[in-house]
């Protein structure tokens, strides 16, 4: 190639013709680039990729976390204590064998290691959110080698020939080859929401603004309509988007609803204990001033303080919530549903409304012609699946198609409206394309009309593309004159002879039944054309009605001779005068699994809606079937809703759970309509103009396998097999996590404010000492409280999971009785432990002996409140059932845990280097055994909540 010659930009490729754009770049527009010139200019011009921009730095996102309040107060009590370390250092009154500097070099290794974990975590949510970018970002269809192949984006370079369609993202910039209707979305680049048409044939002005570049495509745009062959001009960093250093690409980082509610718990917490620590220290001064004792008791004040302090914030917690939230990502992905963005996990069981599309969602997508009606008749169709095989029958008996021209016209029509492949593969019958039309191929095929043979009667010449707005679609084809079977004879084939008389063009057209039917002013009967009377008319719409209720999706055809191509996107204009032939009725029948899913969704307090561009009889007979709606159920057309303003709208939401015949725009409304009726709104769609629903929608759902590109960016969520199931499996996990998050966050908080509490009390009790050191609290914190806590991240769901109403997404973290229990367990805690220590300060004060130390009785306090956690973890495990009538081996884990734990904290007191290290003493067997004894109370109290709540008929949820 010769690269000197090659433009610096797209700046000029609009105002170059193609064949010199394809010269320059040294392309061919039939047969693309081949293999060994691909990567040459992949090594010349690098991957198609942008390089991510605007995101924080590295050093950003560690500093970052060490603004965390609960950090930041850490980082102060490291500080304090290290002086009070020095100072006794410089004194000489440092205690026998003391390790100086040990609670400041623990403290500050665990804020270290939590920022090292938050800043772990937050750099792997962004690469995991990239991935997943890339692993739902677009593959592109090119021409190399003068074959067609899909190859990844990033794989693209200058001089490829790349083919666009309907719903895909465009992938680099380029010079447009061809197009057919071709209107494209530019809002990403110039801000402009309205589509933007495209043409191949003009050249532009130099000067031609980006806007009105209308003979190139940019990355990162969208395709709403038509088809394009396109000539790759720019890739990577030299795009248009490119260019303006993306703000697309990078990655959303507004804080998720936990992050939110564990700010809140921070500030909670470290502003209720700064109270106390004011109280303790500053009324224990006052104490010891009115007694005129002076400032003697001021150092251990502050050693008080300072053990409160770390007391109460929840160390470990961050590191239980990162586990927690990828095990859930990673359930979901094994129940198919792909998560896009973050927050989605936890949010995901606050739905209250799952707004979905009937078509492959809740039914297979395996359509199968059942019937079709041309000519007052009804014509049965035998055969399964794809495969071309089957009889039409009338009245019980096999037909002679020969006999009745209208079905033959019409399953032409089948064939050659229609844009799918079918094709055997490995011995089946598969299609490639839309299954709708796919089963119009199959229907050709078993009246022996293929689609190869009709391509070169008549050839296609333009078109106008299916949209989900107009309900149809057409397709404008040449009329051909072929060898008749009289050799040397010529002429159009006979099945079509009564289309044509001297036009030399056909357009046919396929859609909804009413609309379509509703353009025709002509009937084909016998083999010619008449004018429709209002009888035929009144028919043919008690036929599609009949089709209908029984759950079939019916299509309505028609033709136009005409003696021209029309002009683009005249489609409203040339669709019209049509001559109408026939309704064909497809089965399409519902996935076995979403009736379950339904009357799951109901049981959980989560309304499922059915939204379908369907007639709203086929709507609600699937309804029906699928236990969606009742008999007597209130269908709400597209054409009702339009008439409606918004406040009428919202009238309905809640009434109404069938609607039929939608456009794309009216789901924007309805969800807008449910949001403001306080719903949290799950919504899917696949379309490219189902993005602004899916972006509104609170849960936006993408299909993994029918979705366009444009759909799944636009979501939250991708369901890989595209099953309505999959979305009440994640909604349930979504529930689990979040039931989980806050089972362990009451777990952690209680023993906190029990820590808090008991070391408070001892100089208030008038104790010599503090019973509990930053160093023994730490261990507390992170490992008798961590493990059982990440063990009961893993709690499988409780029986009543889907039994109860959603919770609302903005409530807050100490709603629904968190608080009070933190609050209550807490006190709990605390009582037992005073008295342990009240009894335990007399007694084994007074008790020594060969290896006992009197300072004994802070390890006895240590031991009660690590085993009482023990306790705690095990019957916190659910909200209502007792501990005995759960099975202890549905989670292993918390078993597992407790008694890891309780072997460590053994260890602690017995073995003899580790006790010198955290300070703890030798307890006898005896005072063991009194341990036990008080922090077996802990799990008796919460049995006995559970017994009260019981007798009280109360619930907790
Ligand atoms: P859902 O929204 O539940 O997926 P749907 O698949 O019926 O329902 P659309 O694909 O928007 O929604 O189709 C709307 C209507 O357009 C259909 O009911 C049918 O009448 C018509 N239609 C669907 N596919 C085609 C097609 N390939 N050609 C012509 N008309 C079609």
């Amino acid at each position: 190639m010769s690269a000197h010659s090659l433009p610096e930009s797209a700046a000029v490729w609009h105002g170059l013709e193609v064949d010199k754009a394809l010269e320059l770049l040294d392309s061919n527009a039939d047969s693309g680039l081949t293999p060994q010139e691909v990567e040459q200019r992949l090594q010349k011009y690098g991957p198609n990729e942008l390089e991510e921009q605007g995101g924080r730095s590295p050093w950003e996102i560690l500093l970052d976390q060490f603004t965390n309040i609960m950090l930041l107060m850490l980082i102060f009590v490291a500080f304090v204590s290290g002086g009070l370390d020095f100072l006794a250092l410089q004194q000489g009154t440092l205690k026998a064998g003391e390790v100086p500097f040990k609670d400041t070099i623990a403290i500050m290794a665990i804020v270290i290691l939590n920022g090292i974990l938050g800043y772990v975590q937050e750099s792997r949510a962004e690469k995991a959110l990239a991935a997943l970018k890339k692993l739902s970002s677009p593959s592109v269809r090119v021409i190399r080698n003068g074959k067609l192949t899909d190859v990844a984006g990033k794989d693209l370079v200058p001089g490829d020939v790349m083919l666009l369609e309907a719903g895909v993202q465009v992938s680099a910039d380029g010079r447009l080859i061809e197009q057919s209707n071709l209107q494209v979305r530019e809002s990403a680049l110039t801000g402009e929401a309205e589509a933007v048409n495209k043409q191949a044939i003009l050249t532009l002005p130099e000067d031609t603004s980006l806007g009105d570049r209308i003979n190139l495509v940019f990355q990162g745009t969208e395709v709403v309509q038509g088809r394009a062959k396109v000539l790759v001009t720019n890739t990577g960093m030299t795009t248009e988007l490119g260019k303006i250093a993306t703000m697309l690409q990078s990655v959303d980082s507004e804080p998720t609803p936990l992050q939110q509610r564990m700010t809140q718990l921070g500030n909670v917490l470290v502003s209720g204990s700064l109270v106390l620590v004011a109280l303790v220290v500053g009324g224990g001064l006052i104490h010891d001033l009115v007694k005129g004792i002076g400032w003697k008791n001021l150092q251990e004040l502050v050693e008080v303080s300072l053990s409160m302090a770390v007391a109460v914030v929840p160390e470990g917690l961050p590191a239980v919530i990162t586990v927690t939230l990828a095990l859930g990502t990673q359930r979901m992905v094994r129940h198919n549903a792909l998560i896009r963005k973050l927050p989605a996990v936890e949010t995901l069981g606050s739905v209250t409304t799952i707004c979905s599309d009937k078509t492959g969602t809740l039914t297979q997508n395996k359509m199968v012609v059942q019937s079709v009606y041309t000519n007052q008749k009804t014509f049965r169709v035998t055969g399964e699946g794809y495969a071309p095989v089957g009889d039409f029958q009338l009245d019980g008996q096999k037909a002679d198609l020969e006999e009745h021209p209208e079905i033959s016209a019409l399953l032409v029509a089948c064939a050659v409206c229609n844009d799918s492949v079918l094709q055997k593969e490995a011995g089946e019958w598969a299609i490639l394309g839309d299954p709708t039309e796919g089963a119009l191929m199959t229907l050709a095929g078993k009246a022996g009309i293929e689609k190869d043979q009709w391509n070169s009667k008549l050839p296609r010449v333009s078109e106008f593309p299916f949209s989900s707005e107009r309900k149809r679609m057409s397709v404008i084809s040449q009329v051909e004159a072929v060898a008749t079977g009289d050799p040397g004879m010529t002429g159009v084939d006979p099945v079509i002879a009564g289309f044509v008389d001297s036009e030399q063009y056909l357009m046919f057209t396929k859609g909804s039944p009413e609309l379509t039917l509703a353009r025709c002013t002509h009937i084909y009967l016998g083999d010619r054309s008449v004018p429709i009377d209002e009888e035929q008319h009144a028919q043919i719409l008690a036929a599609n009605d009949q089709m209908a209720s029984q759950g079939l999706r019916v299509l309505g055809f028609a033709y136009k001779p005409l003696t021209e191509i029309p002009p683009e996107a005249s489609e409203d204009t040339s669709e019209n005068d049509l001559v109408w032939l026939g309704l064909v009725g497809m089965l399409d029948a519902p996935r076995p699994e979403v009736r379950a899913a339904v009357a799951e969704c109901r049981q959980a307090g989560i309304r499922p809606i059915m939204i379908t561009g369907d007639h709203q009889l086929t709507a609600r007979a699937i309804a029906l079937d699928l236990g969606i709606a009742d008999a007597d159920a209130r269908v709400l057309t597209g054409q009702e809703l339009q008439r409606m303003s918004d406040p009428e709208l919202e009238q309905q939401v809640d009434l109404v759970s069938i609607y039929a015949r939608v456009s794309p725009e009216h789901k924007l409304r309805i969800v807008q309509a449910l949001q403001r009726r306080g719903r949290f709104v799950a919504m899917t769609g696949d379309g490219v103009n189902d993005a602004p629903a899916l972006k509104q929608a609170d849960i936006g759902i993408a299909m993994g396998i029918t979705g366009t590109d444009v759909s799944k960016e636009a979501s939250d969520m991708v369901l890989l097999d595209d099953n309505f199931a999959t979305i009440v499996a994640a909604t349930k996990e979504g529930r689990v996590v979040y039931t989980n998050i806050r089972r362990f966050i009451k777990y952690i908080l209680g023993s906190n404010i029990g820590e808090v509490l008991t070391i408070a009390s001892a100089p208030l009790l008038g104790l010599g000492g503090v019973p509990l050191s930053p160093l023994q609290i730490l261990w507390m914190n992170l490992v008798t409280d961590g493990l059982p806590a990440l063990a009961l991240a893993v709690e499988p769901p409780e029986p009543d999971v889907m039994q109860r109403p959603p919770f609302s997404p903005r409530e807050s973290i100490f709603a629904r009785g968190l608080g009070a229990y933190m609050v209550r367990i807490g006190i709990v805690f605390a009582i037992i432990t005073i008295i342990l220590m009240q009894w335990a300060y007399s007694h084994v004060q007074i008790a020594t002996g060969e290896n006992l130390n009197p300072e004994r009785w802070k390890t006895m306090v240590f031991t009660t409140l690590c085993l009482a956690q023990m306790g705690h973890a095990i019957a916190i495990r659910s909200n209502n059932q007792l501990t005995i009538e759960m099975n202890p081996l549905s989670n292993k884990f918390v078993l597992g845990a407790v008694v890891a734990t309780t072997i460590l904290q053994l260890m602690l007191i017995y073995v003899p280097p580790l006790r010198a290290f955290f300070g703890t003493h030798y307890l006898p067997f005896n005072e063991l055994l009194i341990c036990i004894g008080f922090s077996a109370l802990m799990f008796v109290w919460i049995e006995g909540e559970k017994i009260f709540f019981r007798v009280m008929g109360k619930k907790n949820v």
